[in-house]
């Protein structure tokens, strides 16, 4: 996924820019205090969490934090409104507590004389509203998929990479578990890991379940594993058809082919099957993927999310073990600065994308229509007049929680997908500059391959990418990403599309990634008809400035209760879209704004439009070569 730095952090970037190790070999820290945390999840299925810790702690002040700006999240959601319960001892004795007034994350406490060990315990409680990586959508009756982050605290001070801690987990009886984790020792349900550094647990989310289904996709003379781990509530959600699991495994030697090292000594696809939400979060060494139940079954669910599970791999190179500065923070507690999101996320969307096509998870019309249609978002986005890529990234933090209403207007985060346009770019200029002798390929092996090894982390500015695009192909990248970041022309960048042999058009048939949204998220999408992107109960969703539901006072918020006096559906609204061309009377809806009920003229006239690519025969098709798979199928 994706989100004032002092000036003691700038010296710190100044000489981390050379390698940070983020060891998981034990005897690193065996020798330190270390932290020790024991999570109690026989009472998952409730979506309740028992946390005991022990924290080594010198008589007198000491203060300890929750984790609060979360890797790969680049935003300060941890979520401490689900901590209850909280009490600390020394040596059995209550020991009072009190946090901090401006920073709710914090909480102050005197070890007293002689004390040489604070315990914590607490509890952490999930809701049941299915929101994001929280607890509540990370628990079901029989699996758990668990965020480290969530369930511990930490002294403040030290970095994370420098503070050792052993997890101990109980599970609830008979339930299997995966997680990049190293392992200690297991007696039944109780599981010890190894010890490690904070920054390493963190990075090593666990999921566990009854029926937890394991498959070995490591590719033939591959000598890293490569798990796909899936957990569901119904057999039928892990039986994935053949096709599949071998697309998974040649996802893996696709990787391999692409960045020529690999930055981790086994890898976890772990795929958390339930629910609604669709997303996943990056880790060095695995991936917290979250898929509805029929997510990988479903050839619908592929459509759409065909893309989940490399998306996140890719970012262990680009964004694990390559991470922009202003993203490399120390702890959990210092800001992250997200100006450079175009590249830790726009280039992975864009990669994650590429790899779905080319190892066979998608077929290449399946990505052209997924850049058919972030394409389009783009160019009828109103948000780009006043608000450029940059601040997009910038201010990811406030967008990835913002609302879908007036989306268009208020730009999201819309370095995912302008980020695909934007590399797309990239990739043609450099094919074309190197007479297709070099591509954005031999950028992604030289800047975030390196050499194989464990987790390991190397910070990167502008000025560095700047630098290793230049090594490939001389060009005036600063300019051209400048220009790019900044701009605020009311046109996407289509360049790379057109630059690749393909033109964006748009005809009156949806496309087969149209109709599998239409289908799994029930909405009916006439923003480039009517300008509204509606629920299929007639609920408005968005509704693009300048538009003709626009000039209506069409609303997001609004439900459309009937067409011409027809009620609403999607049947009927589509009827009336195309019957309305051949007529010049507006369409009438009925709608309701909170209590009050409205009637709305659309003057619209153009027939339903979807968009699409379309061959441009007078350059070659340089898209089909940036698809054509690196290695041989599996
Ligand atoms: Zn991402």
């Amino acid at each position: 996924m994706n989100r004032t730095r002092s000036l003691a952090r700038v010296l710190v970037f100044k000489v981390t820019l050379a390698m940070v190790l983020l060891s998981s070999v034990p005897s690193a820290h065996a020798e330190g205090a270390r932290l020790k945390l024991s999570i109690d999840a026989s009472q998952a299925a409730r979506r309740i969490l028992r946390v005991t810790m022990n924290i080594p702690a010198a008589p007198g002040p000491i203060t300890l934090v929750y984790p609060k700006w979360i890797p790969g999240q680049h935003s300060p959601v941890g979520p401490i409104g689900d901590i209850v319960g909280l009490k600390f001892t020394v040596g059995g004795i209550a020991v009072p507590w009190q946090r901090d007034d401006v920073d709710l994350y914090a909480f102050h406490l005197q070890t007293p004389a002689g004390g040489s060990e604070i315990q914590a315990e607490f509890y952490v409680v999930g809701t049941s509203d299915e929101s994001g990586f929280l607890l509540g959508d990370s628990s079901a009756p029989s699996q758990v998929l668990l965020n480290w982050d969530q369930v511990l605290l930490y002294p403040l001070g030290p970095p994370t990479d420098g503070q050792t801690i052993q997890a101990q987990l109980t599970l609830p009886p008979k339930w299997k578990f995966a997680t990049a984790l190293p392992i200690q020792s297991q007696a039944g349900p109780l599981i010890t890991f190894q010890p490690v550094s904070l920054t390493m647990l963190v990075d090593s989310p666990l999921l566990a379940g009854l029926g937890l289904r394991e498959i070995d996709i490591t590719p033939r003379g591959e000598p890293r594993a490569h798990k796909l781990d899936l957990a569901a509530e119904s057999q039928s959600a892990v039986d994935l058809p053949q096709s599949v699991i071998d697309a998974y495994r040649r996802l893996v030697a696709e990787t391999g082919a692409l960045f020529k090292a690999r930055h981790y000594d086994h890898y976890n696809f772990l795929v958390w099957l339930h629910g609604t939400y669709e997303d996943g979060l990056e880790h060095h060494q695995s991936s917290d993927n979250r898929l509805p139940e029929m997510g990988l079954a479903d050839s619908d669910w592929r459509l759409i999310e065909g893309d989940l599970l490399s998306h996140e791999m890719v970012h262990s190179w680009n964004g694990k073990y390559r991470r922009p500065v202003g993203l490399a923070t120390p702890n959990y507690q210092e800001p992250m600065r997200g100006d450079l999101l175009w590249v830790y996320e726009g280039l992975t969307n864009y990669l994650g994308e590429v790899l779905a096509a080319r190892s066979g998870l998608w077929e290449p019309d399946d990505y052209r229509n997924r850049l058919a249609a972030a394409a389009a978002e783009m160019d009828n986005s109103r948000g780009r007049r006043w608000r450029s890529l940059q601040d997009t990234a910038i201010s990811a933090s406030l967008l990835y929680g913002s609302s879908p209403e007036w989306q268009s207007w208020r730009r999201s985060t819309d370095f995912y997908d302008e980020g695909s346009l934007l590399w797309l770019e990239v990739d043609s200029l450099i094919r074309a500059k190197a007479s297709g002798r070099k591509s954005l390929d031999d950028f992604c092996r030289a800047f975030e391959g390196g050499e194989s090894g464990p987790p390991t982390m190397i910070p990167y500015t502008f000025d560095d990418l700047v630098r290793a695009l230049n090594e490939i192909v001389p060009y005036d990248w600063a300019g051209f990403f400048r220009t790019r970041l900044t701009s605020l022309s009311p046109r996407a960048p289509l360049l790379g599309i057109e630059n690749a042999g393909w033109l964006l058009t748009y005809t009156d048939q949806p496309s087969e990634l149209d109709k599998a949204i239409e289908a799994k998220h029930d909405q009916l999408d006439m923003r480039y008809s009517l300008g509204a992107l509606l629920e299929v109960n007639g609920k408005v969703l968005d509704v693009l400035p300048a538009t003709a539901a626009d000039s209506a006072g069409l609303t997001p918020g609004m439900k459309i209760v009937s067409v011409n006096e027809h009620q609403f559906s999607p049947h009927v609204v589509r009827e009336a879209v195309r019957a309305a061309q051949n007529s010049t009377v507006p369409l009438e809806l009925l709608v309701t704004n909170q209590e009050q009920f409205l009637k709305l003229q659309v003057d619209y006239h153009g027939g339903e439009r979807y968009p699409h690519l379309e061959r441009d025969a007078s350059k070659p098709d340089t898209l089909s070569n940036i698809l054509a798979p690196l290695t041989p199928p599996q």
